[in-house]
């Protein structure tokens, strides 16, 4: 391309953004020019739901109808890319679900705060992100979940969702029980973007855009640490909203609570760190708080479902088709026995439906 074009690209290039850019703040309330924001879904936790397509355990239905996609960021915050991708979520009038590290939310308790403030949700992801929970036993995974979660809601310096995501969405039957008795819903996923290993911000963008079409929609994984992300994100919103996807927006209908202790210990080293939050969280809740209605009452809402799956055991997947196909004989000499308790509601998983139960396979390019 000659300099000329290279210069009349970049300024079109600039003008569409900057016409976004304007068009967010009116879009946010007639959002046609926009992606927006579909639908709501408000989910009540209180019976420990699990959703995604990414676990061997017992899930929830899919609550995405087709082409409907929610948007979910993890491992951050850090203000060098969290802001960027705040930026292009806003100039696309669309909001997002980011589960955070509890460490990383105490080293940028602003950003943890102008996230919630700028209308997104908030959940949590461990404190300190190790990636063999599951290994580390019961009593450790309790205080990276606890930990996490007093963390996050201390930064942000307001409740935040009980919304929970395993690092490398390594679960186990033991957390998935305690996430239950907490009333925590755990989210794994539909789409792994696969921005921790791709660099360029156009086969990302490539990459993407085929697995949300592969999957007709659903719950996206990126990672808001990931320069690539920020790069990409523009041009993903951009497709999506051409090729008629839609998003959902997810939510709780009630906060969490963390332990106490927890919250005395990290505020503790808060305040020894000498952090402004306590002085900015007085200017910052009345604002939340007409973000995050447990309640809704306005037109200019969008539609908003409410989610409240019953309480039902985490069986292991195989475990949950061997006794749906089981006969009375086989089932006698069945060296796992089956727990007498009932499961409320059956999953309705689809025949052609492939199940995708680790990272690994996501990322090896199976999906
Ligand atoms: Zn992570």
């Amino acid at each position: 391309m000659t300099r000329p074009l290279v210069a009349l690209a970049f300024l079109l290039f600039s003008g569409s953004v900057l016409c976004q850019q304007a068009e967010a703040g009116e879009a946010c309330a007639n959002p046609e020019g926009a992606l927006g924001v579909a639908r709501i879904v408000e989910i009540d936790t209180k019976a420990g739901p699990l959703f995604g397509e990414f676990t061997k355990y017992e899930k929830e239905p899919r609550f995405l109808g087709p082409k409907e996609v929610v948007l979910t960021f993890d491992d951050g915050p850090m203000p060098r890319y969290t802001k960027p991708i705040l930026d292009a979520l806003d100039a696309f009038c669309t909001k997002a679900t980011f589960f955070y590290v509890g460490r990383m939310a105490m080293a940028y308790p602003d950003m943890v705060k102008e996230v919630m403030g700028r209308g997104h949700t908030v959940g949590t992801h461990t404190w300190s992100h190790p990636m063999n929970l599951p290994r580390q036993g019961l009593s450790r995974a309790k205080d990276q979940i606890e930990r996490g979660f007093a963390a996050v809601a201390l930064a942000a310096g307001r409740p935040i969702a009980p919304f929970f995501r395993f690092p490398g969405l390594s679960d186990s039957r033991p957390m998935l029980a305690y996430l239950q008795e907490r009333g925590i819903a755990a989210f794994t996923v539909d789409v792994v973007s696969n921005d921790s290993y791709i660099s360029s911000p156009s086969r990302l963008v490539k990459r993407t855009l085929d697995q949300i079409e592969r999957q007709n929609g659903g719950i996206v994984l990126f990672h808001d640490i990931k320069a690539s992300t920020a790069k990409a994100l523009p041009t993903i919103l951009a497709e999506l909203k051409k090729r008629g996807y839609k998003i959902v927006h997810l939510r709780p209908k009630s906060t969490f609570e963390p332990l106490p202790d927890f919250t005395a210990e990290l505020e503790a080293k808060l305040a020894k760190k000498g952090g402004k939050d306590a002085e900015d969280k007085p200017g910052l809740v009345p604002f939340y708080a007409a973000i995050i209605p447990t309640t809704l009452e306005a037109d200019s809402e969008p539609a908003v479902v409410e989610l409240a799956p019953e309480a039902r055991e985490r069986m292991h997947k195989s475990d949950a088709s061997a006794r749906a196909t089981a006969t009375p004989l086989s089932t006698t000499e069945d060296p796992k026995p089956v727990r007498t308790r009932k499961r409320h509601r059956k999953a309705k998983v689809s025949k052609s439906e492939q199940p995708v139960t680790s990272l690994g396979v996501a990322v090896s390019g199976q999906y």
